[in-house]
């Protein structure tokens, strides 16, 4: 044992802390009193610090086993900063070090200064490393992200199964597990697998109360995903997609539409991630569009909304993701998009797994769809979910609590469950009861002659739905048990039983209902954009007069001011300020409403106003043209003016494909500036003459119309490029 006042001033010195967070400081006088010990504390609670701080302390090396390699070296630094001394104090070992690197490692152990190593489980596992650290005294072995332990957890790596035997190669010290997320079933696999089932468990309530969640039908999701962003702008946030395509596609979405995103996922090369996640941090951009692979390790204390697009695939996954919002305790929001279409192309996905993979997956599904689908108090939920209660009736932060539903008492329709329950001479799973009691007889349920139990359908006045919401809240009552480790056959509890003897009044509530979802990802972006017309006929022509009037003044055609679709969307959608002109018209970027927009917006703003039109809430989704996955590398590409060959070899294209491709970024109203390459590549009388040509005589922005009108005399490159150029300065 150290005495407290050694443990505060090592705090303070090495880490410049004045106190220890939450169980901290009994969890590293635990340790180094030499036992082993099993921390439990949600992302951000300081899991990092029982480890290194001890580490420091004791005598020997000890050894950090994590997932996360690129989390190795930041860590590596950080001790490194703290420590004034040996740069050898702390050190790591992955397959992404070099032989000398290696080299340096090996002697610097040997040497006896470095208090930490951080292993990555497959470097763990190789012979030369296991008789090196045999030869080392080791003060103690920290299993960090234990959970990838269990098939149960979210994020399962076979490695980490082998830990406790290679512990047993190279000599006994005491083990420090540690993990954000663990169900019941993850904590129990841990501690067995490790053998440290005598270990002290410390474990923090995993409630995020400066967390706000809600469950949001997937209708339309990019546009309502445009609208939250606009009503949080400025704001830092993480929209996390399943497939790098949708990644790629949703940050393309969003930067045409006027906010600042980018992609991240494992497919973009190491550069492009790491840049793209500086500029997060930096907050260069707002929004970071992603994988799951990104956030793992990211230190941003003030993220202020996660976005779930697709749903999770596990609770873990999604408390996990969600917890990235509010790590500084102020406001988080926690918005996810479901459609049960969703499930069921995750479980197609599954398809090609091993069964019993399958089958946790599966279940690992099922729990987030009673968790999408519930009514209940959704921090209630992800609590019990860990195995902790939550006490309040109201959390105020979820959308469940925030617009509750109608309850009913369901004393008898609970009762009716535990009656079910207690009649089967077996457990069955949550599903086949509510078959039973709805009356469906499916295969299951006539396999087992549960279609003439004489339960079967006393309950057919609801449906199977109805049954399984009010098992899920027995459960969470603590009137039901439900088997994990047997994939969740459903008991009864003493407390059930109790009540069955006794019932008296509980408040249930019936599953939400959500919309079918959209039918294809790939209409997503088609179905939320508008036609042309339909719009307001009489603001139409005056619109149309108005801007004849602006052009002859500007002395500039028409179409260079706004072109018809702009002109329709107006009418639709009626904008009143320049903001709304380019965020909500087709075409029109910020400069073209600026340029031109002023005169506009004021006659419909009066238009709006004698007429007494109600404005619809509503705005165009700016859509990306199909099969464009490079447009936002082609925009910064030629703002860092990189020539348009390279440009184009980049993207795997040649030169006319990404003059399209150009040409498509621009006529949403996006600006470039190519003057850089047409300066350098064309003539200057030649850009003259048809910049002159697109001013004076053009009657639209109509390509083939200037490659009529011009190509005996200029080659199509030239006309195509300043015509952009021509677009950009003047219409754009
Ligand atoms: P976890 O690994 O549990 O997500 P970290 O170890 O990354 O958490 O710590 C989260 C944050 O809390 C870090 O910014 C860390 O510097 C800070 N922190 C840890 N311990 C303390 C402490 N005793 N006092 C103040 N800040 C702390
Ligand atoms: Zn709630």
């Amino acid at each position: 044992m150290v005495d407290a006042s050694t443990l505060h001033a090592k705090l303070k010195t090495f880490f410049g802390y004045d106190a220890f967070k939450g169980d901290q400081e009994r969890i590293i006088q635990s340790l180094v009193e030499g036992n082993n010990a099993f921390v439990l504390m949600p992302t951000g609670g300081g899991k990092s610090l029982c480890y290194q701080l001890p580490a420091l302390l004791m005598e020997g090396t000890a050894i950090v086993i994590s997932p996360l390699i690129a989390l190795m070296k930041n860590q590596v630094d950080a001790i490194r900063g703290f420590e004034s001394g040996d740069d050898g104090i702390a050190h790591f070992l992955n397959s992404s070090l070099s032989r000398t690197q290696i080299a340096d490692v090996q002697e610097d152990l040997l040497r006896g200064v470095t208090k930490l190593l951080y292993v990555a489980p497959e470097s763990l596992t190789k012979e030369e490393n296991i008789s090196l650290l045999k030869s080392i005294k080791i003060s103690f072995y920290a299993v960090d992200e234990a959970h990838c332990i269990s098939e149960w957890g979210h994020d399962f790596r076979p490695e980490y199964r082998k830990i406790r035997s290679i512990i047993d190669q190279i000599q006994p010290a005491p083990v420090i597990a540690l993990t954000a997320t663990a169900t019941p079933k993850v904590q129990s696999d841990i501690l067995k697998n490790l053998r440290i089932q005598d270990a002290k468990v410390f474990k923090s309530s995993f409630n995020r109360p400066n967390l706000y969640y809600e469950v949001r039908d997937k209708v339309e999701p990019e546009k309502d995903i445009i609208r939250f962003i606009r009503q949080n702008a400025g704001k830092s946030g993480i929209i996390y997609c399943l497939s790098r395509k949708k990644v790629e596609e949703m940050a393309q979405m969003l930067c045409i539409n006027g906010i600042k995103a980018l992609p991240y996922h494992a497919g973009l090369d190491a550069k492009t991630r790491a840049d793209n996640q500086d500029k997060f941090l930096m907050e260069e951009i707002d929004v970071i569009v992603a994988t799951i692979a990104f956030g793992m390790g990211i230190d941003k204390p003030d993220v202020r909304f996660v976005i779930h697009y697709d749903i999770p695939k596990s609770i873990e996954g999604y408390y996990q993701e969600t917890g990235r919002a509010g790590r500084d305790g102020q406001e988080g929001q926690c918005i996810t998009y479901y459609s049960y279409k969703d499930i069921q192309k995750l479980e197609k996905f599954m398809q090609g797994k091993p069964v019993s993979e399958q089958e946790i997956g599966k279940q690992l599904l099922r729990e987030t769809v009673a968790y999408a689908e519930s009514s209940q108090c959704r921090r209630k939920l992800l609590l019990n979910y860990f195995g902790e209660d939550y006490l309040a009736d109201n959390c105020g932060a979820c959308d469940n609590c925030l617009h509750p539903k109608a309850r009913f008492d369901g004393q008898e329709e609970l009762c009716l469950v535990l009656e079910l329950i207690e009649s089967l001479k077996e457990h069955f799973k949550l599903e086949h009861l509510a078959a039973i009691l709805s009356g469906v007889s499916n295969a299951m349920v006539k396999s087992y002659h549960h279609d003439r139990h004489p339960l079967f359908g006393a309950g057919k006045d609801h449906d199977a739905r109805f049954w399984a919401a009010v098992i899920h809240q027995g459960l969470i009552l603590h009137y039901l048990d439900k088997d994990i480790e047997n994939y969740g056959l459903i008991s009864a509890t003493d407390e059930g039983l109790e009540f069955f003897l006794n019932p008296h009044e509980v408040m249930l509530v019936e599953d939400r209902t959500f919309s079918e979802g959209d039918d294809d990802e790939e209409d997503d972006n088609g179905a939320a954009v508008r036609g042309g017309g339909g719009g307001d006929p009489v603001l139409l022509a005056m619109l149309k007069d108005l801007r004849k009037d602006v052009a002859r003044k500007l002395r500039l055609q028409p179409w260079v001011v706004f072109a018809d679709p702009a002109l329709e969307d107006m009418t639709i959608v009626y904008p009143l300020t320049l903001k709304e002109l380019s965020e909500k018209c087709q075409g029109v970027g910020e400069g073209k409403a600026r340029k031109f927009g002023q005169p506009f917006v004021e006659l419909i703003a009066k238009y709006v106003e004698e007429n007494e039109i109600e404005r619809p809430d509503d705005f165009v989704v700016k859509s990306v043209a199909p099969r464009s996955g490079n447009k936002v590398y082609i925009i910064q590409s030629i703002d860092r003016k990189l020539p348009l060959e390279d440009i184009a070899s980049a993207v795997s294209m040649d030169m006319g494909e990404l003059l399209t491709e150009i040409e498509a970024i621009v006529s949403t109203g996006t600006r470039v500036n190519l003057n850089y390459y047409i300066n350098q590549e064309l003539d200057t009388e030649v850009v003259e003459e048809i910049y002159d040509w697109f001013r004076e005589e053009a009657t639209s922005d109509s390509l083939q119309e200037a490659l009529q009108a011009l190509e005996p005399d200029y080659e199509e490159m030239e006309i195509r490029l300043v015509r952009l150029k021509f677009l950009c300065e003047v219409a754009n």
